[in-house]
This record gives C-alpha cells, sequence and structure tokens, in this order.
C-alpha cells in the first residue's frame, strides 16, 4: 500500500477472483465457465465491430436492448446492460442500500456481495443458511432491509421456487430485493415474470455462463423504469461506455442463436446429473444443485486436500476457506469427456489416499 491510499480504502479486502493461470494447460473446472465457445456467428460480428473501434459505443446500447427485449419479453426501458454482471451490483448496492436500508445476504453466497458493499461502506448482515445449505425464506420476509440473494445459490447450487422469492419481494415493498440469476438458464426458475407486478424487485443476469462470454463482460439488470433509471445514473456517473461495441455486437450474435446456447444448458444439465452420481458413487455428499456446478465433500479426504492433489493431476477446482464450508469444493461442470476425466482422477486419489478401498 502506498502512503498516498485514502483513509477510506485502506481496510478494503478486494475480491478473490478463482485462479485463471497461465502456465500450464489445466482442466479448468473452477470458475464456472461454459465448456462450449460462442459460435463464429459472434466471433465475426466482433470482428466487423473492431474495425470500428475508433468509434465509442453506443452509451444507451439500443439495438442489443431491443434484441434482450424480444428474447427476454420485456420493455427495453426496464433493461439495463452492465460491463458483466457484477457491474450492475456494484450499481444496485450503491443505488439502493445505505445506513436506513442495509444489505442483507445469506452467510454463503457469491463473494462479491460483502466487497461491493464494503467498497461502498454499505452495512450489510449475513444470515445463516439453514444446516442444509438451503436459504430460510421466513429469514427475509418483512425483514425490511436491501435483500440480494443469488438464485440458484453460489457457491451451493440450490434454488428457491419463485414463490418463495415472491414472497420475499412482497413483504419488503420498501426496500429492493435483488435476484442475481448468472446460474438460473441450468435449471433454475427466473423472477422475471414478477417485475411487472413488484416495483421493488430487480433481476440480474449474465452472458458470463449459459451464454459462453465470460471474457467478453456483458451483463444486464431488469425492473421497472424507475429502478433501471436509477441504475442509470450511476452509470452514466461512472462509465457510459461501459459496454464496448465489440462486446454489445457480438452479445446481438449470441442473443441471435439462442437455442445453440439453450441446448448447451440443457447438455451441462445432463452432465451435471451424470457427475453428481458419480461422486455420490464414490462416497460424496452432493447439494442438490440447478447451476452449472456441483458442491461436494467428502470424509475421506479434506476439501483443501482433494483441491490441491487435484491440481498437481492438472485439474483445477474451486476451494473455499470460510470455515463452514472449507471441506467443500465446487466443480464446474464441462463436457461429458471433461467430468469422465475429473471422476477418474479423484477416483484415483481416493485409491491412493485410502490404501485401495475407495474403489469398492
Ligand atoms: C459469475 C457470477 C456473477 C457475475 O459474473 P459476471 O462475469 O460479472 O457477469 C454474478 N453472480 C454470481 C453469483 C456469479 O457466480
Amino acid at each position: 500500500m502506498s502512503r498516498y491510499f485514502t483513509e477510506k480504502y485502506k481496510e478494503l479486502t478486494p475480491y478473490t477472483p478463482g485462479e485463471q493461470p497461465q502456465d500450464k494447460k489445466y482442466l479448468k473446472l473452477n470458475t464456472n465457465e461454459s465448456p462450449f465457445p460462442p459460435t463464429t456467428r459472434a466471433a465475426e460480428a466482433a470482428y466487423s465491430e473492431t474495425l470500428k473501434a475508433e468509434l465509442y459505443s453506443d452509451p444507451e446500447c439500443v439495438s442489443l436492448r431491443n434484441k434482450m427485449s424480444e428474447v427476454f419479453n420485456q420493455d427495453p426501458e426496464r433493461i439495463v446492460m452492465v460491463n458483466g454482471s457484477d457491474e450492475a451490483l456494484n450499481f444496485a448496492f450503491m443505488a439502493f442500500a445505505d445506513e436506513k436500508s442495509p444489505l442483507v445476504f445469506p452467510d454463503i453466497t457469491y463473494g462479491f456481495y460483502p466487497v461491493f458493499a464494503e467498497l461502498n461502506h454499505i452495512p450489510y448482515e449475513e444470515i445463516p443458511l439453514k444446516e442444509d445449505f438451503s436459504i430460510d425464506v421466513e429469514d427475509y420476509v418483512g425483514i425490511g432491509k436491501t435483500i440480494v440473494i443469488a438464485n440458484p445459490n453460489a457457491p451451493t447450487g440450490i434454488c428457491l421456487p419463485i414463490a418463495d422469492i415472491e414472497k420475499i419481494v412482497k413483504s419488503n415493498p420498501d426496500n429492493v430485493v435483488i435476484i442475481d440469476e448468472a446460474y438460473v438458464d441450468f435449471g433454475g426458475e427466473s423472477a422475471l415474470p414478477l417485475v411487472d407486478k413488484y416495483e421493488n424487485l430487480l433481476v440480474v443476469g449474465t452472458f458470463s455462463k449459459s451464454r459462453s462470454m465470460a471474457g467478453a463482460r456483458l451483463g444486464f439488470a431488469i425492473g421497472q423504469e424507475k429502478l433501471t433509471a436509477d441504475l442509470n445514473t450511476l452509470r452514466y456517473s461512472t462509465n457510459p461506455y461501459n459496454v464496448n461495441r465489440i462486446t454489445a455486437a457480438a452479445g446481438i450474435a449470441v442473443l441471435d442463436e439462442n437455442d445453440y446456447y439453450v441446448n448447451n444448458c440443457k447438455t451441462i444439465a445432463e452432465n451435471r446429473e451424470w457427475t453428481a452420481n458419480a461422486l455420490k458413487n464414490l462416497g460424496f455428499r452432493v447439494l442438490v444443485s440447478k447451476a452449472n456446478f456441483l458442491f461436494a465433500e467428502s470424509d475421506k479426504i479434506s476439501g483443501e486436500d482433494l483441491y490441491i492433489k487435484l491440481k498437481e493431476r492438472g485439474v483445477l477446482i474451486r476451494h473455499f476457506t470460510k470455515e463452514r464450508i472449507k471441506n467443500f469444493n465446487r466443480i464446474t461442470i464441462g463436457t461429458r469427456e471433461q467430468m469422465e476425466k475429473f471422476i477418474n482422477t479423484v477416483s484415483d486419489i481416493l485409491r491412493e489416499t485410502d490404501g485401495g478401498n475407495a474403489a469398492d
């Protein structure tokens, strides 16, 4: 830290992203990316915009929002496009949470929530998940605070039904409820149909997971006009060109080929079920996931040991050090071949550590 760093950020602990090692080729199952690349049509759209990169992008993202409107069946005025949904979360926390309406979220959830809260000096409270890692909906009913819930939750993968989301939104009319739907396309239920009914609901989504665009940075927030106007006030006060023209064009192409991505999600969901069964056969406890990852633990090997031994063998998964989940790992679901390799490697590791009894 330099001696110039201001007081107000001295205590800030930044978010730790999952490893993106460049040293060798890993089987990368650690940051919930899609195993399927975008189509050449998205690449061609990006190429032609690169030839116009001397011009600023459209700060209103008109074409992209019109396309979004068709696919998500929402008025374009209700859609804000952002540079990855992390940016929408940051803007939403800035806009809708403060001392009068502090932020609440589960104790086990996306690690960026407390970081954005601290960055913006927003008081926050973590509400423990139940013993089985599910959300106790009653904890949030009528709480009178700004709520953010990832649904499906990360890193657990557990999903709340839309009726529960509605209960939370309805019972907190004076506070904004932010539903982070980064993983909804892998089997969750979207809260978007509720947007029309509730002025305090903001749904946040991303192209990073189900739409194969993690490296292009594209996300969105959808809510009633007054909420999106507030987000735009912050966006125009930060960086009106937050979505670059190359990404915007690729995003339109991706939405044009929605079926390809929907089909990829289906494949990933099938591979998830296959992997969950294979892990259970190896003695793992696997939480029920509706996302593109599994959260699993074993009493035969610690979470950290498994993570390290897999890494030595060229397989990356995500390990968290937080006490309550330190025996778990989060495993991104890839192609069937990748998951077979993962399961075979885990099985080898267990056999070694177990003296040959693991494969029984
Ligand atoms: C990956 C993820 C995001 C956002 O990612 P972006 O790449 O910034 O769109 C948001 N919320 C959760 C829970 C995530 O896992």
